[in-house]
């Protein structure tokens, strides 16, 4: 130890650039060290990178979120978001509000704390009291039993909406935003109208258009992006002929954001009845490769050099019982440790990928874990690495 050793500069630049967004109180202390060039140094610095981004990092073992009062759903998805490293790097950077009540009234303040109570804790979990008043505050009710895809996007637009620092703001915007290109084409005239639009997460079918059970994610991504033709009660007025005609429909990815959220669409309800679950099985893998499962037609981005369209599972957000009664469950792989755990509210355990896997679901088990919400993480491009 003590010992000068040649540090290259390449793994100093992953690490600058996969913490680019942290305080700048970091960064300096980075510089400092830098200095050094000292294998302890370096051990240091990692471990302070870790204990600032990372949730588990601290206790070398992640803390739970105790139920208070069908709260799982709620736990899950601050789960997926604390275990997010880039997300807990925005966090850390809001601006605190002045005044008691105001604090009291932000999500993204009230979040913050959370995380720093759970980071600093010496318990296996923590209450998160304080946390849902304020989003009772915001009409986000306790003892009501949400739908995890609902509940995160009120979460989602609730945090956006209370960062203050604009360009905070569109970092998070950048971090979850799928960038798609809706496109109509008529069949008459081939006239193409395009529409640019931004979704948080992809709603995806668990059936395909001939109502045939879909089996795989990559098949249900296939049915998403698959073009519709629209005929006879569905046609569409096209300017150029200046009457309704039969058109193609479609939607095309232009840029796939570092955190990506897919949603199965296992709840349905049709005609007005009762929502019902879909329990069937549906495959997900560790990793994807949007440009093998998409077509070059569908899978456009303008920026491919940032856009290799590779991912990494992250997180699952699997739900167990019926539509009207039931209950939340995350599992999220670790960046730490890279490991799987289990957050199941207070409870947090080490699982592995069969687990995991587990949540592919089963029609005749009604009331096993099946995987509702999809966390993929966008690899490092070919330039970071
Ligand atoms: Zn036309």
């Amino acid at each position: 130890m003590g010992q000068r050793v040649g540090r290259p500069e390449r793994s100093k630049k992953i690490r600058l650039e996969e913490y680019q967004t942290m305080t700048a109180e970091v960064e300096e202390e980075e510089e400092e060290e830098e200095a050094e060039h000292t294998k302890d140094a370096a051990q240091k610095l990692s471990q302070k990178l870790k204990a600032i981004c990372g949730l588990a990092d601290l206790r070398n073992e992640p803390v739970g979120l105790y139920n208070i009062g069908f709260s799982c759903c709620l736990n899950s998805l601050l789960q997926v978001f604390f275990m997010n490293r880039r997300f807990t790097a925005i966090l850390r950077r809001i601006k605190v509000p002045y005044e008691a009540e105001e604090q009291k009234w932000s999500v993204p303040y009230q979040m913050l704390l959370l995380l720093e109570e759970m980071q600093q804790c010496r318990h296996k979990s923590v209450h998160p009291m304080c946390l849902a008043n304020c989003l009772s505050k915001h009409r986000v009710r306790l003892f009501v039993l949400y739908d995890a895809s609902q509940l995160f996007l009120i979460l989602w637009n609730l945090i956006k909406s209370q960062i203050t620092n604009l360009d905070l703001a569109e970092s998070l915007t950048d971090l979850y935003t799928i960038r798609l290109r809706e496109y109509l084409v008529c069949q008459k005239c081939s006239l193409e109208t395009k529409k640019n639009s931004n979704m948080l997460m992809l709603p995806l079918p668990m059936f395909d258009y001939d109502s045939h059970r879909v089996k795989t994610l990559e098949d249900s991504l296939r049915c998403f992006f698959a073009p519709e033709h629209l005929t006879e009660d569905n046609v569409c007025y096209c300017e150029r002929c200046d009457r309704k005609t039969a058109c193609l429909k479609g939607m095309k990815v232009t840029h796939l954001p570092p955190t990506l959220t897919l949603h199965l669409k296992r709840f349905c309800s049709k005609h007005g009845d009762r929502t019902q679950k879909i329990g069937h099985y549906l495959s997900f893998p560790q990793n994807l490769d949007f440009s093998q499962i998409l077509t070059r037609e569908q899978y456009q981005p303008e920026a491919p050099e940032e856009d290799s369209g590779l991912y990494d599972l992250f997180a699952v957000v699997a739900h167990s019982g019926s539509a009207s009664c039931g209950h939340y469950c995350a599992y999220i792989w670790s960046l730490t440790d890279r490991k799987w755990y289990c957050f199941n509210d207070s409870s947090v355990c080490q699982v592995s990928w069969d687990d995991v896997r587990c949540t592919y679901g089963h029609s005749s088990l009604r009331w096993s874990e099946t995987a509702y919400l999809l966390v993929y993480r966008k690899k490092e491009s070919a330039a970071a690495v």
